[in-house]
């Protein structure tokens, strides 16, 4: 029998992200000995192996999985045995294949909180209304659903490690840092994404257009004096002087470490989180909306079932395409205010990333390898032990030091500045 490794990891998941994230994985051998990717389309597994496997000491496999079924994933990770599974799929697969990791004994890992495919399934509405009145705030994704298997991780001596991406993942490290080591209460944090990049096109996103889609048209939502105020979808718009960037207009959106940070930092009263649009994008999105090709819910057409975000998806851009054509860079980071010393005190922590020096590394664009990378370090805090524990984790629960460390090494390097412009 394949007896399990501690340095075996097994990815699901062949996009955007993962591939960067297995790039990185590749340069990291002594970490990582052994990986499978696993995937839908095991084509692309095995292009993206054979490309790798002449130049890294990492032993790579390949595997077909659809990780909507549980236990295909977990018959997968019985017979290869990892350590751990980095789940690096859609939202849509993390219940499933968190249940995989608890029926066959693997820890967890992923980028982005569990949402539904299909959000007009009357169970999971129902749970979800209660859920916009209790919180007030209607996103379709929340870590309720993975904060509940808590219990089912501890009893398993299990990990589940969520959200290791760049917003949320490294923003949430950030803010473990400065709570650390910069601040003794941290008051507001603004969480500032802005991609400065063009790839020439009128309308592309940088990942997966039905995610992304879904996430922008959603209202916007902050979190003030311990409650969440909602707003309509891109109301809030500030201007900020980017480092390395410039001037761009940004937007308040709903994100997903809001929810986290505001239950594991103490003392917070002011949590946003904005995002840069240019207007090509956001007129293209309005019009997409206007005429239903946002919707998720299948319609009939031509005695055929078709969900619009997802026919609009195949007509769009594949993100990944977009690496060679894409110039610019991206800044994102997070401004904290708060108390040290009994003294007032803001900082700005940000990473900033090329588009064009990502493609020359990896044949990926920034946002791509902004996530990608996390990806790798959160699974390398797991395989090493530098982390560790039992049950269901965000990443600001954790010491920061050894993955600030690791974003400096694997090519995120972050700059703390003191005194930042602030957004009002
Ligand atoms: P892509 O669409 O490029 O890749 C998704 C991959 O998952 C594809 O290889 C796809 O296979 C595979 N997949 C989809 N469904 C299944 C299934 N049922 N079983 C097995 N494999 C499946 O997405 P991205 O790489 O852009 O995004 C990956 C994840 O990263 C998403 O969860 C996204 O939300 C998250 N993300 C997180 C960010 C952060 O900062 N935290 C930022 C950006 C993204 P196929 O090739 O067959 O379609």
């Amino acid at each position: 029998m394949n007896k399990k490794n501690p340095k075996r990891l097994l990815i699901i998941g062949c996009g955007g992200v993962a591939s960067v994230a297995i790039h990185k994985c590749c340069q990291n051998s002594d970490v990582f000995e052994e990986i499978m990717i696993a995937s839908r389309t095991k084509s692309k597994c095995d292009a993206l192996a054979a490309k790798l496997a002449p130049m890294t000491k990492t032993v790579i496999t390949t595997a077909q999985v659809n990780a909507d079924h549980a236990e295909e994933v977990a018959e997968l990770i019985a017979s290869y045995r990892p350590a751990a599974v980095l789940n690096l799929a859609l939202p849509y697969q993390d219940l499933a294949i968190m249940d995989a990791c608890l029926e066959a004994g693997a820890h967890y890992i992923d980028t982005a909180n569990y949402e539904p495919e299909d959000t007009d399934d009357p169970q999971w509405r129902e749970i979800y209304e209660e859920r916009c009145k209790r919180l007030g705030f209607s996103a379709y994704f929340d870590y309720s659903w993975q904060w509940d298997y808590r219990e089912s991780f501890e009893n398993a001596g299990l990990m589940a490690l969520l959200g290791t991406g760049f917003d949320p993942g490294v923003t949430s490290v950030f803010t473990a840092y400065a709570q650390k080591h910069y601040f003794d209460e941290i008051h507001t944090i603004d969480i500032l994404d802005c991609n400065g990049g063009d790839h020439g096109y009128p309308f592309a996103t940088n990942f997966n257009p039905e995610i992304n889609l879904r996430e922008v048209s959603a209202p916007g939502s902050y979190w003030e004096n311990g409650a969440w105020v909602e707003v309509p979808p891109m109301s809030i718009k500030r201007e900020y002087d980017f480092p390395e960037v410039g001037r761009k207009d940004m937007y308040l959106l709903h994100h997903e470490e809001i929810e986290s940070l505001a239950k594991n930092i103490p003392g917070v009263q002011r949590i946003r989180f904005f995002m840069t649009f240019g207007q090509s994008y956001l007129t293209h999105m309005k019009c997409l909306e206007n005429v239903g090709m946002l919707s998720t819910s299948p319609i009939e057409f031509q005695g055929q079932q078709i969900v619009p975000i997802q026919f609009l998806k195949a007509l769009l851009p594949d993100p990944a395409s977009l690496g060679p054509r894409t110039v610019g860079k991206t800044n994102i980071g997070c401004i904290y205010t708060g108390i040290k010393d009994g003294k007032e005190r803001t900082i700005y922590i940000y990473n900033v990333c090329d588009h064009q020096e990502c493609y020359r590394e990896v044949e990926s664009q920034a946002i791509s390898y902004t996530t990608g990378v996390p990806a790798m370090i959160g699974a390398m805090m797991v395989l090493t032990g530098a982390w560790q524990g039992e049950g269901v984790f965000n990443v600001e629960e954790f010491d920061p030091d050894p993955y600030m460390d690791a974003l400096n090494q694997w090519g995120l390097p972050w700059v703390v500045c003191e005194n930042p412009q602030t957004v009002e």
